[in-house]
């Protein structure tokens, strides 16, 4: 049985697909103004690890991820610049360009850190008839009123307003930490903003009698139904997502469609964040993406390793020092792997029904079908991989959990160029004498060379 944290009933659920077999998810997808930062991508690897959960308990996946490439606004009140005018401005492209560019490195970075594609991806700069279309019902319904600069929903109409995110419970006095403008309400949003009469927009569209372009909530709402139907099974983001975007998501949904609970299942990864707490952030010193970990020889499997370590709602720090040991322990686990693989290879032919890997399979399960406690799956492993009786096909059905490519681990050929050989030896020496703090000074200058040293029961092992 599968259960998983769901933040609509704030408890954790049994999960009960709406049809049997096929199961429905939306996942909010990257706003393609600038790369990712892998905070960004640890949302994605979450998800991805649901979606291998799913599949694992036999369920087929029709995944929807959507690409914001118009009308994410530098602010949550529906105020500040277009993020994409904002890239285009910044890098002299058009904001198409920069949308193009970035989409692809975002579908890069996927591949590099293993996570599956969705069944499919939609673009908010498609389907822009679809969110007029829905703009143009919530207005036949009642739910909307027109500003100079846009059209809003208006939130009293919608009385379960901000349910899940317990909006009701807070004391917004209108003005005091929202900037109004002719909105009639504080939570009042745009679903569609017209462009300014002195701007000229890259990304603009003819619609309720002039130009302009869509909010930011109405394209999830538009493409979800779109490819999903009016009601589906489970949607997913970052925990920032509960009180504006999915919030807004809800009401304009459920007001459009009358269908209530509209998603029966929503699921929010928590942040990772910089020391003291700061913020990842798109500019800075705190933009921290998959190539600047690249460039430090970290492999990006790695950093998914890092993230497996944490259970999806407890929020992570982020440091170079824990990702380092995380290299170290998925090499680790490789060799381990590898070890096993060299140890098995003619031996198997059926399927492991051993007792002790019978247990190691229901308790590796248990832990996954636990809302996704990947931690306690990753200690079934490496306390399977002490058993005598597990062998290499169960730990690669395991992977397809984990999505680490434990089947694809080869031993490296690696040729060691002289100078790293030459500390290769003062370190082999070094811990002859025992003289530690030598040895591990030597690793360093051997890393600071593109090589990582582990120590192993046949000496030291190198690794790129
Ligand atoms: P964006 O491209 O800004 O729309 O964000 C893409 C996804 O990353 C969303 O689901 C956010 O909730 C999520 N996200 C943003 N910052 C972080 C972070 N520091 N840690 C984890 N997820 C994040
Ligand atoms: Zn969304």
């Amino acid at each position: 049985m599968l259960k998983i944290y769901n933040t609509l009933t704030k408890k954790i659920d049994e999960f009960k697909p709406i049809s049997d077999k096929e199961v429905g998810l939306y996942t909010c997808g990257p706003t393609v103004y600038h790369y990712a930062h892998i905070g960004n991508l640890r949302t994605y690897i979450f998800e991805d690890i649901l979606k291998r959960v799913l599949e694992y308990n036999g369920y087929e996946i029709n995944h929807v991820m959507n690409i914001t490439d118009v009308g994410h606004l530098t602010d949550d009140g529906d105020n500040g610049e277009d993020k994409m005018e904002k890239g285009s401005q910044r890098e002299g492209k058009t904001a198409w360009e920069i949308a193009e560019f970035y989409t692809q490195a975002f579908q890069k970075n996927l591949k590099e850190l293993n996570i599956e594609s969705p069944t499919t991806w939609c673009k908010a700069t498609d389907n822009i008839p679809e969110q007029i279309a829905f703009v143009q019902t919530l207005t036949d319904k009642g739910f909307t009123y027109a500003t100079s600069d846009g059209i809003y929903f208006d939130t009293t109409k919608f009385p379960s307003y901000g349910e899940m995110a317990n909006l009701q419970n807070q004391e917004l006095e209108a003005g005091s930490r929202v900037d109004m403008g002719e909105k009639k309400n504080p939570h009042d949003f745009a679903l569609w903003k017209f462009s300014k009469p002195e701007e000229k927009r890259q990304m603009e569209w003819e619609a309720f009698g002039r130009k302009g372009f869509p909010g930011w909530h109405i394209e999830c709402s538009a493409m979800s139904s779109k490819y999903l139907g009016h009601h589906f099974d489970i949607h997913c983001g970052g925990i920032d997502h509960i009180p504006v975007h999915h919030t807004n998501e809800i009401a304009q949904s459920e007001a459009a469609f009358g269908e209530h609970p509209w998603v029966n299942y929503w699921m929010h990864g928590e942040f990772i964040v910089m020391k003291n707490d700061e913020k990842m952030s798109k500019s800075g010193d705190n933009f921290v993406i998959l190539d600047t970990l690249i460039a430090k020889n970290i492999d990006p499997l790695a950093y998914r390793f890092f993230l497996l370590q944490t259970h999806y709602r407890k929020q992570l720090n982020f440091s170079w020092k824990a990702l380092e040991a995380a290299q170290t322990g998925l090499n680790n686990l490789r060799n381990k792997v590898l070890a096993l693989k060299n140890k098995n290879i003619k031996t198997l032919k059926h399927e492991n029904t051993s007792p002790d890997v019978l247990v190691i399979k229901t308790s590796f399960l248990e832990k996954i079908n636990d809302d996704l406690d990947m931690p306690g799956a990753l200690a079934s492993i490496f306390d399977a991989l002490k058993n005598d009786e597990i062998d290499y096909e169960t730990i690669l059905q395991f992977d397809k959990i984990l999505g680490l490519e434990l089947d694809k681990i080869k031993k490296e050929n690696i040729e060691i160029p002289d100078d790293v050989q030459k500390l290769l030896d003062e370190r082999k020496k070094a811990r002859e004498e025992k003289n530690w703090s030598e040895s591990d000074r030597l690793r360093d200058e051997i890393k600071a060379l593109g090589y990582n040293v582990e120590d192993t029961s046949e000496g030291q092992q190198i690794s790129k």
